[in-house]
């Protein structure tokens, strides 16, 4: 007797190759079998003939901190079948503290952000802020850091030593490319790369560093699908929306606050000021992310301004900033070994309303860029061995019973399971609270949360599928 028995769905589980019309039974939160037709009884049996069942989907690059946007990331990417998510900023607490109340009962990793003016005072901190900053995040269930160079820039030998300090510490490290010297483009990405000297790092976004600021887009593309061919110690994803995220604060003298918004006013011809600003949201080019109660959403021109203005200045936006094609090849680059060159597709969406994994990366398959097992492959099966979650990411006997139902016709979710537990259905989030994926040293302050913790090794080796 199954607890649960999921009949007739087009079954896709790229690391077993299946790919077909199949049933798929559950038994204490796991995956009993998988097969074309299962007769034996079940306590709840779900037809989903026509939809696409796969390994639930896992966003590799998300924000849940209510400085993002709203505190409704956690439901946001639920909406849309996310089962679990990575989060490239925190802040920790904010997002810990939320989740009694906000918590829709997806899996959660958390990067705590390594960056000034937040959690250290200037871009220069010592080797014991650093040691400190990693130490208390692990200790209070944070996966790792997330460096923010793009946006809030260490100096290049800070950096460095931030990300040898983290690794030596076992940390998940992620990287939004930038330092003092280097931007958010491709330049920067070279130099993160080179600083990253061969060890396991996550860099975030690669298609943020090829928007045509320092060569034509598609050179750079081709630039970045190299370099990363050439690291495989570098594990990453790349997002398919066109509109990126950032923050539109101004400091007191009007200067922009974010390297990034910089970049981008400057790309539309705006000044990069507090002027620059107010002209780009009146001019429908930048966007402002405001809490539109249940859920984030983005307003520009006079609404938007009039946001900005009361918030005096201090809230998240965006601009339409990534060219087409570069998104289109990242998507599609292949090693010569078969296995993806940027090993997932990522939203950066969450509170950030662009959670578009299914919306928008299902215009992939419907273009025959990618297959529908290699789309499981880039939203599940491999950010899963990014996160070093062993039991996701695939329909194995005994795996976590992870899963997300969509309609490929529509490009909607229909329904998503967390161990066996109906999280999306009939269009409600019907869970609540939270899983943790953190490391050992977090595991008792989650767990004092009332929270589970995974725990997984970010020092483990990831080991790449050639796509199937
Ligand atoms: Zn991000």
């Amino acid at each position: 007797m199954y607890d649960l028995l999921l009949k007739n769905a087009w079954v896709v589980d790229p690391l077993n190759s299946v790919n077909g019309i199949a049933d798929v039974a559950v038994l204490d939160g796991k995956i009993a079998k998988v097969q074309r037709e299962i007769q034996d009884h079940a306590k709840e049996i779900i037809d989903f003939t026509g939809m696409v069942l796969q390994p639930g989907i896992i966003d590799s690059h998300v924000h849940l901190g209510i400085m993002w946007g709203s505190p409704f990331g956690p439901r946001m990417l639920a909406m849309n079948g996310v089962t679990t998510c990575l989060d490239m900023a925190g802040p920790l607490e904010d997002i810990l503290d939320n989740v009694p109340t906000y918590g829709v009962g997806i899996n959660i990793a958390i990067l705590q952000f390594a960056s000034p003016p937040f959690t250290f005072k200037n871009s220069a901190p010592t080797q014991q802020e650093m040691t400190d900053l990693i130490d208390k995040s692990l200790a209070d269930g944070a996966l790792g850091v997330k460096l923010l160079g793009g946006h809030y820039p260490l100096d290049p030998e800070v950096s460095a030593q931030l990300i040898r300090t983290a690794l030596e510490r076992k940390a998940y490290v992620a990287w939004h490319a930038g330092t003092t010297k280097n931007g958010s483009n491709i330049n920067g990405m070279i130099e993160a790369v080179k600083m990253a000297d061969g060890y396991p790092m996550h860099l975030a976004h690669i298609n943020a560093y090829c928007r045509g600021a320092i060569h034509d887009s598609m050179e750079e593309t081709r630039i970045a699908i190299d370099l990363l061919k050439a690291n495989p110690n570098i594990c990453c994803e790349s997002y398919i929306s066109p509109k990126n995220g950032t923050r539109l604060t101004c400091n007191p003298d009007g200067s922009v606050q974010s390297k990034v918004t910089g970049n981008c006013l400057r790309a539309f011809g705006f000044t990069e000021d507090a002027d620059g600003i107010r002209k780009a949201l009146l001019a429908g080019k930048a966007f402002a992310v405001y809490d539109a109660g249940g859920y984030s959403d983005l307003a520009t021109g006079e609404q938007a301004l009039k946001l900005w203005e009361e918030a005096g200045s201090d809230v998240g936006g965006s601009f339409n900033i990534n060219p087409p094609l570069p998104r289109i090849a990242l998507a599609q680059a292949k090693r010569d070994d078969g296995s993806f060159v940027v090993d997932a597709i990522s939203t950066d969406g969450g509170c950030i309303p662009r959670n578009v994994i299914l919306s928008q990366g299902l215009s992939l398959v419907k273009l025959d860029i990618l297959s529908l097992s290699e789309f499981a492959q880039k939203t599940s099966l491999n950010p899963a061995r990014m996160l070093r979650l062993e039991n996701k990411g695939h329909l194995s006997i005994n795996a976590d019973a992870d899963i997300t139902v969509y309609n490929l016709e529509t490009q909607t979710p229909v329904a998503s399971f967390i161990g066996g537990r109906k999280v999306l259905f009939n269009g409600e989030l019907v869970s609540k609270g939270a899983t943790v994926i953190c490391t050992e040293h977090g595991k008792n302050a989650i767990e004092a949360r009332g929270m589970k913790a995974i725990v997984v090794d970010p020092g483990k080796q990831i080991k790449r599928i050639p796509a199937s």
